[in-house]
């Protein structure tokens, strides 16, 4: 099987780590060291997906699988390449079994179910980077291609970052909570928690994409952030694989939870079943000496 696949230097390690012993060639726009066969550098990067998807695209003749990253970008370059080479495209996937025709696993229900599928080859799929164990060494051969020219019709005009209010990737101390606390005004008690810890406030998806209680950049998880603190406190979290995956390079783990089954436990060094309203309080009391 030869595949192509686009990603950036945080999630190639990760994409590749699921192709091990496959012809694999890696596209980016910059240098990273991923043991593919071939990693092809295009400087200067395009501007935008579009441009992603013309260049791509003009490559992909002699490949029978594209893969990117299930990230925004990456699921739209995915839709992008397969609608123009009419090629069956399988987005949400975290699992693989290599072949042809390709098995594939994917999330859905909103992650309460996984549904397998047999694809035949050349197809198109984004796959969760975090759900993949990522390798490292040296590319094979680099080659170094420079931006073609393309105009496409849609052009971006401007771009704006909006200022992120923290970067949890480089938290020491990380205090996580999840749809166990039932009020938005109940925050307080988790930021204090964590001031006195001099740590960050974290939480699962569903407080932030669904509740809009924490900004987006508090999420842990695979389509959150990745954590690695000394300490990973997580309060009222059920513990379901996607988010779990944002904090398995943390040292410590302690967890709160009231139902004795919840399967954050399993992935934690120390473990209250009890309610965080009850532990919480006198956590910050017994803290506060
Ligand atoms: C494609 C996809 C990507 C996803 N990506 C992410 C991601 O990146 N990050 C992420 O977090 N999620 C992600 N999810 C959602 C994920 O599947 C779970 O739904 C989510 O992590 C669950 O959040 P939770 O643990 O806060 O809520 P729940 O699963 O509802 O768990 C709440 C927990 O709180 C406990 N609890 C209730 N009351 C109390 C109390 N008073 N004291 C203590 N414990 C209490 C309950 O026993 C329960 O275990 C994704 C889902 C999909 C489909």
């Amino acid at each position: 099987m030869k595949v192509l696949m686009f990603g950036d230097p945080d999630n190639l390690p990760s994409l590749a780590g699921a192709f091990q012993g496959e012809e694999v060639h890696a596209i980016t726009y910059e240098q990273v060291n991923v043991p593919v066969s071939k990693l092809i550098v295009v400087d200067p990067a395009p501007e935008g997906v579009e441009w992603w998807a013309h260049l791509i695209n003009g490559l992909l003749d002699s490949y029978d699988l594209f893969v990117t990253p299930f990230t925004r970008d990456g699921s739209d370059l995915a839709s992008r390449i397969a609608a123009r080479r009419m090629w069956p495209l399988l987005t949400n996937v975290i699992g693989l079994k290599l072949g042809n025709p390709l098995k594939v696993e994917k999330v859905i229900f909103g992650g309460k179910g996984k549904q397998s599928f047999r694809v035949e080859l050349p197809a198109v799929i984004s796959l969760y980077s975090q759900a993949m164990e990522p390798v490292s060494g040296q590319p094979g051969v680099v080659e170094r291609i420079s931006r073609p020219n393309y105009s496409p019709k849609a052009k971006v005009l401007e771009r704006k970052s909006k200022e992120a209010e923290v970067d949890l990737s480089k938290a020491e101390v990380v205090v996580a909570v999840g749809r166990g606390l039932k009020r938005k005004e109940d925050l307080e008690m988790i930021r204090e928690l964590a001031q006195i810890l001099g740590g960050e406030v974290a939480c699962t998806r569903p407080l932030s994409a669904d509740l809009k209680w924490l900004p987006e950049e508090r999420h842990v998880g695979m389509t959150g952030v990745r954590v690695k603190p000394k300490l990973y406190i997580a309060l009222g979290i059920s513990g379901q694989i996607q988010h779990v995956v944002g904090f398995r390079d943390a040292g410590t783990v302690i967890s709160v939870n009231i139902d004795p089954d919840a399967p954050i436990f399993e992935v934690s060094d120390y473990g209250a079943v009890a309610d965080l309203y009850e532990v919480v309080p006198l956590l910050i009391k017994e803290l506060k000496g």
